[in-house]
């Protein structure tokens, strides 16, 4: 038999199967030994008041063993001599693009300009031990994308719940854990997630499909207002990749590899190439590709001791305590007619420098699956429209980005150290004369960013702080540390697409994708954003 309940109970009583099991026996009278199998279908913590719960969905199987899986396996065949659609980018927008593309009966081919995802490591670690940011391969590019290293928050605000499961389901069965598909906020972990998305990318080699790294598309060919294929560099010698016969040599010097240039035809491309990539907006801008300026939040890091932020959430001076996961929070309030929250919180994570360039300095976060760091640190952020900025250009707020980073990069001494400052230092206006210990492993350099940052972001946060100390008493200490810059919380450009067809408005066969394209803000929403760009690139190629 099997039956399902809902209980509201004590963490400790949440904390594994026989815990659940024992309470859901003795609750309901029932036989332990009869429960031979439990299911949480839905997990959610309820810490709004002194006695934290933890909500429950459960299945019991009684007498009998689950025969069904866990999820729901999606088909993947064979697509090796199918028709092609080239996919730009291996983020969570170009992946699951390339693998609904396979079920649809189609031949994914992608090209990468990043790294696969283990050899990315290396290219990150060198920005925290030599401060050298490898322009193809960082926190932003290779495979994987930008979240390929960071907390692996799976949830979304969008309202399609459905689209948003199958992401879920997917990421079950390339290796996460099923726990994503019960737990109110989801997360994968830094650790965990590489492994599963090398799995994507083997099931897309395994059907015949084709993956290229150290892949840069460089252009893309249009005629008579169609998409007739791309152009692109490589280091990578291919022989299913048309190249030119002479390599041109990047970098000359040591180490310097050849860079070989070719063209590949296609019906069909989707352009899923994140929200750090500069050149493809400025490539797109000055072939005339219609394009319109976003809307982007920007802001800081802001650190605080994991401890600290368990008891202000917890309400309790012992903190999680040994039940209870590393607490999160969420803020929220407008300040002077804008939004000011908190962004991408990371319980228990790291401080990440996350610059994709030269002369950058961008911060963002990352945690492991246990969540078990001595820092918890949530992006601050402040919203600024295009209007906001002078001037008509489309590319302003990327160049509004790019000067803040540019500042961070000058401010923080010229390397990946970072600007930072304590945060009731930052809200009283005054310089920290010293900083508390932190994550971000390049090291920091105490810095008046009250003062050099633009007012628009600094005086909005500094209010913003002192609201949400209103509602969470301690929040705002100097404990703290405010860490700069965090700028790509989205992409700053819109590439105007058709709503229908998600095709370009001009251009057939393009199909703008995931957050770069402006159509996404985080994993799981790209994941559904690349889904749908490829049944639309299968529906054109079917026409
Ligand atoms: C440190 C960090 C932590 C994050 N944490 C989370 C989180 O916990 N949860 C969450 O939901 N979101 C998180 N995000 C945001 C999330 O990663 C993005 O929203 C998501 O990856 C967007 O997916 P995408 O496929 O649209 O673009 P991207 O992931 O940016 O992928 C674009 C890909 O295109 C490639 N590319 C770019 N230009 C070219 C070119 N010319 N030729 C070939 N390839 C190209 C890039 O190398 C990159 O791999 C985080 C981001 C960062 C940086």
């Amino acid at each position: 038999m099997i039956s399902e309940y809902q209980i509201r109970v004590l963490p400790q009583q949440a904390f594994n199967e026989q815990s659940i099991k024992d309470y859901i026996a003795r609750f309901y009278a029932l036989d332990a030994r009869t429960i031979h199998a439990v299911r949480v279908l839905k997990r959610s913590i309820d810490a709004r008041q002194r006695t934290i719960y933890v909500n429950l969905t459960v299945r019991i199987y009684i007498n009998e063993l689950p025969t069904d899986d866990e999820f729901v396996h999606t088909e993947y065949r064979d697509v090796s001599d199918k028709p092609e659609v080239i996919i730009v980018g291996a983020g969570p927008g170009g992946l699951f693009a390339a693998l609904r593309l396979i079920e649809l009966g189609f031949r994914p081919v992608v090209l990468e300009r990043g790294k696969d995802v283990h050899s990315r490591k290396r290219d990150i670690a060198r920005i925290s031990r030599e401060h050298q940011v490898n322009p193809e391969s960082n926190y932003s590019f290779g495979e994987g994308g930008a979240g390929a290293y960071s907390d692996g928050k799976l949830y979304t605000r969008s309202k399609k719940r459905g689209n948003s499961e199958k992401i879920l389901h997917v990421f079950c069965q390339h290796g996460a854990s099923v726990s994503i598909l019960s737990d109110a906020h989801p997360h994968i972990g830094t650790d965990k997630l590489p492994r599963v998305i090398e799995n994507m990318r083997n099931t897309i080699l395994t059907c015949g499909g084709e993956v290229h790294f150290e892949t840069k598309m460089t252009s893309i060919i249009v005629e008579k207002d169609r998409v007739v294929g791309v152009t692109y560099q490589t280091t990578k010698q291919t022989p299913s990749l048309p190249q030119q016969a002479e390599p041109h040599f990047q970098n000359k010097g040591e180490g310097s590899e050849a860079t070989l240039e070719g063209y590949k035809s296609a019906r069909a491309v989707i352009l899923s190439t994140g929200h750090s990539a500069r050149d493809v907006y400025r490539w797109m801008h000055s072939n005339k590709i219609e394009m319109e300026a976003k809307g982007i939040a920007m802001g800081v890091r802001l650190e605080h001791p994991a401890e600290l932020i368990d008891q202000i959430q917890y309400h309790s001076r012992a903190g999680r305590g040994r039940w209870l996961p590393a607490a999160e929070y969420s803020f929220v309030t407008q300040v002077e007619g804008r939004g000011v929250y908190s962004f991408c919180m990371c319980p228990g994570g790291f401080v990440v420098p996350a610059a994709s360039g030269p002369e950058q300095v961008v911060v963002n976060g990352m945690s492991p699956s246990g969540r078990n760091g001595k820092w918890s640190n949530s992006g601050m952020v402040v919203e600024i429209r295009p209007d906001d900025i002078e001037g008509d250009d489309v590319l302003r707020v990327m160049k509004y980005q790019e000067r803040l980073e540019r500042d961070a990069w000058q401010m923080g001494g010229r390397r990946q150290t970072a600007p930072a400052q304590r945060m009731a230092d930052f809200v009283k206006g005054k310089l920290s004369y010293d900083l508390p210990s932190s994550s971000y492993s390049p090291g920091l350099v105490s810095s008046p960013l009250h003062f050099w940052m633009p007012q628009e972001i600094s005086q909005r946060l500094a209010r913003g702080f002192e609201q949400f100390e209103r509602h969470s008493r301690g929040f705002l200490t100097n404990e703290a540390c405010i860490i700069g810059v965090e700028t790509r919380t989205s992409s700053p450009i819109r590439i105007l697409r058709d709503k229908d067809t998600l095709q370009h408005i001009r251009i057939h066969g393009l199909f703008p994708c995931g957050e770069g394209a402006g159509y996404a803000g985080g994993i799981v929403s790209a994941g559904v954003d690349g889904e749908r760009c490829a049944e639309m690139a299968a529906e054109y190629l079917k026409q």
